[in-house]
Parts: structure tokens; C-alpha cells; sequence
């Protein structure tokens, strides 16, 4: 039997293909097998795109090609080129960007988003605001219940914004345990508008802080992103 239609009968479980026991008085019945199963495989990738895209849940598309590194020369070219590659998700290292409203952190954040959806990567994009609120109540919504199954599932979670809202002493515990839950198994991105010397007063518990950042930071590369935000300097008026 062919070598592509024994693969495509294995991955389908077709039992009857793979067991060698299928004989078939039509001519031409295997170029004919291969068409329906070739045809299945592509439909089925085609919905198992979608589905990723869907459950990554990224606001909007944002792309490297697009980051301007001349307006924001704290991260180069070369720098984009390997976030790019995504070999860093492979090999489980987090990436923390740090800086002022603007200076692109969600755009990154997006970009690598992105093109870990397009590459076949399992994604989750959330504000912390977000994923709070779906971590308080995971046991009560079926829908946060969804999102936190499919978190379990992910190559890489984005966490935009921490920092930005004041959280509660739970919800910080909350935190922690989330980030201590993906050591070592599932890439984390964050963006912070504050330095790590500012998350013992975002979490407000200075043990908690150590804690969380030392897992975090055991294998991560840290941007800090400068500048007076893009924003400020494109700002479009309707006069
Ligand atoms: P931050 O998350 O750091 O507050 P964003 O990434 O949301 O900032 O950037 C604000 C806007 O400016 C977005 O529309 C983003 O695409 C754009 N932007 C920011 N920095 C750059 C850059 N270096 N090149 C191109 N666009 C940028
Ligand atoms: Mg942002």
C-alpha cells in the first residue's frame, strides 16, 4: 500500500487500511482512498487552525514586520529575528517586557502571539484583569472553566497589563499559584509598566514577589522597552 495512505489510515485510526486485510475489486481504489483521506487531513488542519485562533484569543493582529526599531531602539532587529523563530517556546523560556504606556510591549506581545497561532503553537492571550476575573471564577462558570482547560493545554500564555489594576491579597495568591502551575511546562509572556522592584507593592506582599519572580525570571529574557510611546507621538486628531 502506499506510504502516504498508510500514514494518513494510521493517523486516522482506520483499522481496516492498516491491518493489511483490505483488498478491493475496484481498480484504482487506493489513488481513490488517498483523494478522500488527503482531503479529510486538510479539512481537519483547517479546523484545528481555527480552533487555536479562537481560543488564543487575540484583540487584534499585530505582526513584527511591522515594529518599528528605529522608533523603539531598546530591542534590534536581531533581537525580533529570534523571538521570531519562537525556539524559546520549544525550549520553555519566558519573556517579560517592561516599560511606559506605548513603547510597544502589546504589539510584541501580539506579534509572537501571532505567529506561535500561525506555527501550530496552543496560545492564550489575557489581560491580568481577564484572567483574574476567569481564575475567581473557574468554579462557577462554565465559561472560565473552558478557558482555564485550555490554559492547562498551552504552549504559551500571554499575561498583558500586570500591573496596571491594583489586585486583591487573593488574587495575588491566585497569581502566583497560575505562574507556579506553568514552571517549566508552558512559556510565559508578561508585559509590566513597572520593574520587578515594583511587584512586591503590585502583588502587595514582598514573599509572594520573591517567589513569583523566581520561577518566572529562572529561565527568561527581559525587555525593558523605553521612549515616549508611540501614541504620544502619532497622535491622530479628527480636526
Ligand atoms: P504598550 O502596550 O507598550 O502600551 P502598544 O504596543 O499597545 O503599547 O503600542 C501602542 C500603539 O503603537 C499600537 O498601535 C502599536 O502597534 C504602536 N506601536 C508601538 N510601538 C511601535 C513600534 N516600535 N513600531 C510600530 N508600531 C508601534
Ligand atoms: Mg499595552
Amino acid at each position: 500500500m502506499n506510504a502516504e495512505l498508510v500514514s494518513l489510515a494510521k493517523q486516522f485510526h482506520l483499522s481496516v487500511l492498516t491491518g493489511g486485510k483490505f483488498s478491493s475489486s475496484y481498480e484504482d481504489s487506493e489513488v481513490c482512498i488517498l483523494e478522500v483521506l488527503r482531503a479529510e487531513a486538510t479539512a481537519r488542519e483547517k479546523r484545528a487552525i481555527a480552533e487555536r485562533k479562537k481560543q488564543a484569543r487575540l484583540p487584534t493582529s499585530k505582526n513584527f514586520e511591522e515594529f518599528d526599531t528605529d522608533f523603539q531602539k531598546c530591542v534590534t532587529r536581531e533581537q525580533l529575528d529570534t523571538l521570531e523563530t519562537l525556539d524559546w517556546v520549544d525550549q520553555v523560556f519566558n519573556l517579560v517586557l517592561i516599560g511606559p504606556p506605548g513603547t510597544g510591549k502589546t504589539h510584541l506581545a501580539l506579534a509572537i502571539g501571532n505567529k506561535a497561532v500561525e506555527r501550530g503553537y496552543k496560545v492564550f492571550f489575557s489581560s491580568m484583569d481577564t484572567l483574574m476575573h476567569i481564575l475567581k471564577t473557574r468554579e462557577i462558570s462554565v465559561k472560565s472553566a473552558s478557558r482555564v482547560r485550555w490554559i492547562n493545554k498551552c504552549d504559551l500564555v500571554i499575561i498583558d497589563e500586570v500591573g496596571y489594576l491594583p489586585i486583591s491579597k487573593t488574587e495575588a495568591n491566585m497569581f502566583f499559584s497560575f505562574i507556579s502551575a506553568l514552571y517549566e511546562t508552558t512559556s510565559v509572556v508578561i508585559t509590566s509598566n513597572k520593574g520587578f522592584s515594583g511587584w512586591a507593592e503590585i502583588l502587595g506582599d514582598a514573599v509572594l514577589a520573591t517567589a513569583l519572580l523566581d520561577r518566572l525570571t529562572h529561565k527568561c529574557q527581559v525587555l525593558n522597552l523605553e521612549g515616549e510611546g508611540w501614541r504620544l507621538s502619532h497622535r491622530e486628531q479628527i480636526f
